[in-house]
């Protein structure tokens, strides 16, 4: 799960972390109020979307000036301007997609002047099971780019969780940033504090870019992106308040409302599966006849009849689904009740595209009966393979 850039902040700062001063404005005739809380000669003006690389993204309304989602301004005035500007139109970012993502809320903050830009970020490295940093000289700018043309400009290590954070770890970050006195304490301080953040509210990853030294030389986070673990989130009610649903892909939502395990992805084959295993097998072999998956679905072990239905609603909200696919293997899960599912939620959606149903193992006879005595169009499959090139040649022809 990912919350806003100023719900981040305010999160490190609850634990003592440096950043600048501000207020979150969801509606234009408030902003200029917000920017007056703040004393200036600076005031930024940030659009707050789930999305990175705001700064250089652009606007696709014209009338929302043709500067991007981050936006330095001298006076209220002038910021109440662009935070109006900016709220209600669509960002284009790297990071958003063609399609872009409307502004619903910005963040006006105290600015800051800046003596230098750096890189930091700790995730959980899949690799050694530890929590990682990465860290860079070469901040706010994209750390894939430094990443591909300047390798040995990033810093890797993983902190032993035996040990946990210790000061050596924070003079390792000061030094490879080039810190110098003071700035050298307070890196030590706050990469502690991120760590000890970053472990108590399950997060995935917190990216700090830039993470600056300040005119005056002390260290401030200016930028925060955070993921949360979603299978931790039940933990933290506090994190889980945070939740934007309008950030969210409607068709995920309606997945977790459902404790549906739904990703969606770009092809135009839908498929219903259960089990992460077969579902991730079913991709693959929809890719191997030369067709994409529309998104990746697990109904799981325990679904209902309901269950069912709702997902199949989900695949056929989206308008890129040109066939579905549904491939279960009945274990636990009921072939009859998958078969009611689906016949039940064509009644209630229709069909517009074909149906391949391939069903194996528990009650597989009474599920085939269940879809043969109903008037759903479907094509039977024998297995796998079977169903894959079955469903790309009712689509591709
Ligand atoms: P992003 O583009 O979505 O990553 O948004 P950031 O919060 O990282 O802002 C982009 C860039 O705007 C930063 O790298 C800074 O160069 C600049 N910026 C952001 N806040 C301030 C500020 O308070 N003062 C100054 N001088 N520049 C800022
Ligand atoms: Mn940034």
């Amino acid at each position: 799960m990912n919350i806003h850039e100023y719900q981040a902040k305010a999160l490190l700062k609850s634990y003592g972390a440096p950043v600048s001063d501000g207020r979150p404005v969801m509606k234009a005739e408030d902003a200029k109020t917000a920017a007056g809380e703040m004393d200036g000669p600076l005031w930024v003006v940030k659009a707050q979307i789930h999305a990175g690389g705001r700064g250089k993204g652009s606007f696709k309304e014209a009338d929302a000036g043709d500067k991007g989602g981050v936006r330095l301004t001298k006076s209220v005035e002038e910021a109440a301007e662009e935070a109006k500007k900016m709220l209600g139109r669509t960002l284009v970012t790297h990071q958003t997609g063609p399609a872009g993502k409307q502004v619903n809320r910005v963040y006006i903050e105290d600015g800051s002047g800046i003596e230098t830009e750096m890189y930091l970020a700790l995730l959980v490295d899949r690799q050694t099971s530890r929590i990682g940093f990465v860290v860079s000289t070469e901040g706010g700018m994209d750390i894939e780019e430094v990443a591909e043309n300047t390798p040995e400009k990033i810093l890797n290590f993983t902190v032993d969780p035996a040990t946990g954070y210790q000061a050596y770890h924070g003079r390792r970050v000061a030094f490879a940033l080039g810190l110098t006195g003071a700035q050298v304490k307070q890196c030590v301080s706050l990469m502690g504090i991120l760590y000890k953040a970053f472990t108590e509210k399950d997060m995935e990853m917190l990216e700090i870019n830039p993470l600056i030294v300040t005119d005056k030389g002390d260290l401030k986070v200016l930028d925060a992106k955070v993921s949360f673990d979603g299978n931790a989130i039940y933990r933290h009610q506090d994190i889980a308040a945070l939740r934007d649903e309008t950030e969210e892909d409607p068709k995920e939502l309606a997945a977790s409302k459902y404790d549906l395990n739904y990703i969606a992805l770009e092809g135009e084959i839908g498929c219903m599966v259960n089990g992460a295993g077969l579902a991730m097998a079913t991709m693959d072999i929809i890719k191997l006849y030369g067709a994409e998956p529309a998104n990746f679905l697990d109904v799981g072990g325990g679904a209902t009849k309901e269950k069912v239905t709702e997902a199949f609603k989900i695949i056929t909200s989206d308008p890129n689904v040109k066939g579905i696919l549904v491939n279960i293997f009945g274990g636990i899960m009921r072939c009859d009740v998958i078969a009611e599912g689906v016949v039940a939620a064509v009644k209630e959606v229709g069909l517009k595209v074909p149906l391949v149903v391939r069903l194996e193992g528990t009650n597989v006879e009474e599920g085939k009966a269940i879809i043969n005595n109903s008037d759903v169009d479907v094509i039977a499959a024998d297995d796998l393979k079977d169903g894959a090139e079955k469903i790309v040649k009712a689509v591709k022809g």
